[in-house]
């Protein structure tokens, strides 16, 4: 590897409320990007039909979500929706240190504690707004997932995770899928050139300066 590209992994963070479009962008970022890992997260929900176990949440009881969090392997964890969810940490930690970004899929409680975290100054936060309320509800009637009950109370929610926009880093709009998904596309590829996100940057200068030194005699 050229040492140009040595660089530490992002916690890219994608919050919404349900139905904007999360899930549709995540998945294109890492077709975009095979090198980009999703954080599976905990959950005490059911599976929704066509869910797999380990690919899309790691499907837990209870007591067995609660134990996770009490030895201290979860990154983040909140209560959402009457359902407990986490971030499992260590193949956080494992991918970040090996120079590999990790998608989170994680609601703005989740986002606000990974941010808190000892990996906080890694995180990268994008909040998809949708065009309108109208339009939100009707990509969840089109979507044909969750039952009517469900829907309403996604939609019930929706106001909540609205109102924590403001503590995102980059907030799109997301009305064509194509042109939300261009910005987000340059917006990863931006900030994977962050200094902090380069520790190869130090021994690069100094043997430039090492090089100018050896020219200027
Ligand atoms: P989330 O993961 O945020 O709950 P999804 O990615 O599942 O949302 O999107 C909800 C529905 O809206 C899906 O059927 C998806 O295909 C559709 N959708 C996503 N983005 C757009 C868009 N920009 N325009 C129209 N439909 C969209
Ligand atoms: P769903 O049940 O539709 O898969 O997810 C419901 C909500 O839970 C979404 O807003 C999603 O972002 C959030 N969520 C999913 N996994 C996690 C997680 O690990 N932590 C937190 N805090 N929220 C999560």
């Amino acid at each position: 590897m050229e040492m140009n590209d040595e660089r530490r992994g992002l916690l890219i963070i994608l919050s919404s409320p349900s139905g904007a479009g999360k899930s549709t962008l995540a998945r294109r970022l890492m077709e975009w990007d095979p090198s980009l890992s999703f954080s599976v997260s905990a959950t005490t929900r059911a599976p929704r039909p066509g869910e797999v176990d380990g690919e899309h949440y790691h499907f837990l009881s209870i007591p067995a979500f609660k134990e996770l969090v009490a030895r201290g392997e979860m990154l983040e964890h909140a209560h959402v929706f009457g359902n407990f969810y986490g971030s499992p940490a260590a193949p956080v930690r494992k991918a970040i240190d090996g120079g590999r970004d990790v998608l989170f899929d994680v609601d703005w409680q989740g986002a606000q504690q990974i941010r808190n975290s000892e990996l906080g100054r890694h995180t990268l936060s994008i909040f998809l707004l949708p065009p309108s309320i109208p339009e939100l509800r009707l990509r969840l009637e089109r979507r044909g997932q969750d039952s009517a009950e469900v829907i309403r109370k996604r939609m019930e929610k929706s106001w909540d995770e609205i109102s924590h926009w403001d503590g995102y880093d980059y907030v799109l709009v997301n009305d064509d899928i194509d042109r939300t998904f261009d910005r987000l596309r340059v917006i990863v590829t931006a900030e994977r050139m962050r200094r902090q996100q380069q520790p190869g940057l130090q021994d690069h200068v100094r043997r430039l300066q090492s090089e100018f030194e050896e020219g200027a005699k």
